[in-house]
């Protein structure tokens, strides 16, 4: 129960967030992990899943021990939970669906508080950049000049 209205709170505010597109060393997508910019994680997909790799501040692979991740899609009436695996560099979840949200809450140890990320799968290709768009490359300053 607690957990859905959570669940609720979060995306509702989180709708209003802005949303940046930073790209990683493996040219998968950048999400912020901390308050702080000293962890990452970056989402790449392989297959059918998505693998979320850990980074630190420098965009280094850190040792995996406690961190934790939740995975949840779908929208916010049916909230979706993903089953999470964990491995040597990080998460693996399976893909969601093509226009839909990946919302993923991390911790980086069972006493820190969750920090909450999240991405739309959006597969469409951008006509600038070519790539798909949820990893497009276009930097958000082209559009102020
Ligand atoms: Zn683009």
């Amino acid at each position: 129960m607690k957990t859905k209205l959570l669940l609720f709170c979060l995306i509702t505010t989180l709708s209003f967030a802005h949303e940046g597109v930073e790209l990683g060393p493996n040219g998968g997508r950048i999400l912020e992990f901390s308050k702080d910019e000293t962890m990452h994680g970056e989402v790449i997909v392989k297959g059918d899943l998505f693998h979320i790799a850990v980074l630190d501040k420098n965009m280094k692979p850190v040792t995996m021990n406690e961190q934790t991740l939740t995975a949840v899609t779908g929208d916010r009436a049916a909230p979706q939970k993903l089953t999470v695996e964990k491995d040597a560099k990080g998460f693996v979840i399976p893909v969601v669906k093509a226009g839909e949200w990946l919302i993923l809450q991390f911790k980086k140890t069972p006493e820190t508080k969750a920090i909450t990320a999240r991405l739309e799968y959006n597969t469409a290709i951008c006509e600038e950049c070519s790539n798909a768009e949820w990893l497009c490359k276009c930097k958000p300053e082209a559009e102020k000049k």
